[in-house]
């Protein structure tokens, strides 16, 4: 059977995409932030070399200007400190003091010269003066710097640049050397004028211990935001676990309801919407296929008989193993439905012929016929198949099933344990059934039931005993009907129980009319139906039309079948005491052909047992039934029962009853059934008889 389960794959893997897009938007962000927090890290590391060039130059400056202001310094004349070449012009730049030490003047550039070259072995920031019309060769500019002047000479205030100077990276800053009063002293010549840009002033500051702190700090931002990368991953991950585990139980949820709505809950088969769904399915192939399709409707036969007398819980372990037999009938393609109650179907959506259906339908005979162990009761059953081909029988599912359905309850009229196939024929005779139903609802209301009566012979001295009252039909449409004809059907449809009334209340109105003529009869049987005997008002409805009709006690006899005992959950017992306390005798029609134990007969109240027609028709040609009817008789007796003998048609049928000691009889033989002034007429008869006898 292919079962289409929703899916959940399509929502998992939306789920995916969500995720995914969310771990690769999150690690970009990260990813960004990181590039970004880098970046600063690096703009920032740039300007702390910058402040730090920027403080060195300004300290240059500061001293330049003091050395400036005062026109240079003299210092004692020493190898580190010559008479510059570049001050000759000065007349005073060599001074000997009175005690005769020789001087000679620096100027604020050679100091700062000297100066910076300390730094650079002190602390490795280089400084340098530089100029586009330098005193000193030393201090022309490099393409950088000179690029830098010029800028200053268009007003520029800074440059300053990533560079490497003797494979190590540096930082170097320029900023112009603005001409100042005391400048000119040494630099009148150049024709520099106050205020003129004379040149740049450099800091190189070392960058590697920048670096080396950076790339700490660096280092602590990646671990810093890998945490938090990680932290939002797991977020995701936490997020996609609840997601997926949301989805299972929505779909476990869904899946289930979806089960209920198309799965029998007992015996897990697909259920009517699901079977009329895979029905429909299977046509629209079979339609554009051209393929044969068989359906089959099935039955339980007396499935009820099981549940009233086992209990529900073993209906139920019975309905369960009857669906798991059907499945073992079919081919993986069939599906097997129940529909309810012990109602299930079979879809053969491709057969070559109608054969295979019958094949099926008698293997499904075969299986259910088996006995059934539940709970070591053995349980024997038997069921009735319906067959309806597509496109023979209809030509869609709503008329191939009521069509099935119709085969099935041919099926069960012929005797059940059997299948039949759909004939056209039958549905007349269905719809008959529907018009029958209508007609006996009628009937009730226009009064067109009559009851006959049968006498009830003594055996052993042929006396009347009394009548079994036996309902008529006088149909104005239909003519006279027989019980057989219409019974069933209102057992079927319920009607029964109005029907089961009137024949009570009127053999009690008939009884009390003969009892005021004085036309006595000690019993008078009415024949009972299950359905109403096991309603629940029956026995309150008994009590009031004792009341009304107290001369009906202990002379009115129900006639109820064995099935009765059958349904001891419906406890016969108590209500078949209660009638008796009321005075009400219980007879058992058709004794023998039941299926029930006979245990019953010792457990409840039962006063008379009538013994089947069949087997008193050859009860003087078939020792059988002969024997059979002696042991009633006997059993019967032993247990302090009356015995009826029904159906009594010769001599010596009355002539074996007679010597057998059975105690009454009645049958065509001794009195047909008949209107009720006919059997006046019979009463009168038989009481003149008596007393002419008398
Ligand atoms: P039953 O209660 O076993 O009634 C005996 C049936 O056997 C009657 O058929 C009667 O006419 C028939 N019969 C009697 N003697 C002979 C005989 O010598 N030979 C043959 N061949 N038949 C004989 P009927 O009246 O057609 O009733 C058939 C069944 O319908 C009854 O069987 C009973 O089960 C049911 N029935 C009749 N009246 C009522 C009723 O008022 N209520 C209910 N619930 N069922 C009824
Ligand atoms: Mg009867
Ligand atoms: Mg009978």
């Amino acid at each position: 059977m292919n079962i289409v389960i929703p899916t959940i794959q399509s929502d998992e893997s939306q789920l995916r995409v969500q995720l995914w897009t969310a771990v690769v938007g999150w690690t970009l962000i990260v990813v960004l932030l990181l590039l970004w927090s880098l970046r600063n890290e690096d703009m920032e590391m740039l300007e702390l070399a910058r402040q730090e060039a920027v403080a060195n130059f300004n300290k240059d400056q500061a001293f330049r200007i003091w050395g400036t202001t005062h026109g240079g310094v003299y210092v004692p004349v020493t190898k580190r400190t010559p008479p510059s070449e570049h001050l000759s012009h000065i007349p005073e730049r060599d001074l000997i003091t009175p005690s005769g030490r020789h001087l000679t003047l620096m100027n604020p550039a050679y100091m700062l010269r000297q100066m910076m070259d300390d730094y650079t072995d002190l602390y490795g920031v280089k400084g340098r003066i530089t100029s586009l019309k330098p005193l000193n060769p030393n201090n022309a500019p490099d393409d950088w710097e000179r690029v830098a002047l010029e800028a200053f000479e268009r007003g520029e205030k800074e440059r300053f640049e990533l560079t490497e100077i003797n494979g190590h990276s540096y930082l170097r800053l320029i900023r112009p050397m603005i001409t100042e009063e005391g400048c000119l002293k040494c630099h009148h010549k150049q024709g520099y004028e106050v205020g003129d840009v004379r040149g740049g002033v450099g800091i190189s500051v070392p960058m590697d211990k920048y670096y080396v702190a950076a790339s700490g700090q660096k280092k602590e931002l990646m671990i810093g935001l890998s945490l938090i990368w990680l932290a939002g991953i797991g977020a995701i991950w936490v997020y996609g676990k609840h997601s997926r585990q949301r989805i299972h139980e929505r779909k476990d949820y869904e899946g289930q309801i979806w089960h209920q709505a198309n799965f029998d809950l007992l015996t897990g088969l697909s259920n009517r919407s699901l079977f009329l769904d895979r029905l429909d399915r299977a046509l629209v192939f079979a339609k554009r296929q051209q393929y044969e399709l068989a359906l089959l409707f099935i039955d339980l036969d007396r499935f009820k008989d099981v549940n009233d007398t086992l209990g529900h819980a073993i209906g139920d372990l019975l309905l369960q193993e009857a669906a798991r037999r059907l499945q073992t009938c079919v081919r993986d393609m069939d599906t097997v439905s129940r529909l309810g109650g012990d109602e299930f179907t079979v879809i053969l959506p491709v057969i070559s012929e109608g054969k295979s259906a019958s094949k099926v339908a008698a293997q499904v005979l075969t299986e259910l016929s088996k006995p059934f162990d539940l709970k070591g009761q053995e349980v024997h059953l038997s069921a009735s198949v319906g067959i309806t081909l597509f496109p023979q029988d209809g030509n869609d599912s709503g008329m191939l099933l009521q069509n099935a359905d119709t085969a099935m309850y041919r099926a069960k009229a012929d005797g059940r344990n059997t299948f039949r196939y759909f004939t056209w024929e039958m549905n007349r005779e269905a719809e008959g059934r529907v018009s029958l139903e209508a007609a006996l609802r009628r009937a009730l209301k226009r009064n067109e039931f009559v009851l006959h009566y049968q006498p009830i012979l003594n055996v052993r001295d042929g006396g009347l005993v009394g009548a079994e009252a036996l309902i008529r039909w006088e149909s104005a449409d239909r003519g006279q009907m027989n019980p057989n004809e219409f019974i069933s059907l209102a057992e079927e449809s319920g009607l029964i129980v109005p029907i089961g009334d009137w024949v009570l209340q009127q053999a009690a109105d008939d009884l009390a009319r003969w009892d005021q003529a004085g036309l006595i009869i000690e019993k008078l049987s009415v024949n009972v139906s299950i359905v109403q005997f096991q309603l629940q008002g029956f026995t309150g409805k008994m009590m009031e039309l004792l009341e009304k009709q107290p001369n009906l006690s202990s002379r009115l006899f129900l006639e109820i079948t064995e099935s009765v005992f059958l349904d001891e959950h419906r406890e016969p017992g108590a209500r078949l005491g209660m009638l008796r306390e009321q005075g009400v005798g219980i007879a058992i029609d058709d004794f023998g052909t039941g299926y029930s134990s006979l245990s019953y007969l010792k457990r409840f109240p039962v006063d008379i047992l009538k013994i089947d027609r069949s087997f008193i028709r050859d009860v003087t040609i078939d020792p059988e039934d002969a024997a059979l009817c002696e042991a009633i008789i006997a059993m019967a007796h032993h247990l302090g029962l009356k015995v009826i003998a029904e159906g009594v048609e010769t001599n010596q049928q009355w002539q074996f009853l007679r010597d057998r000691g059975c105690d009454y009889a009645q049958g065509f033989y001794l009195g047909r059934p008949m209107p009720q002034d006919a059997f006046t007429a019979f009463l009168n008869e038989n009481l003149k008889r008596n007393s002419a006898v008398g």
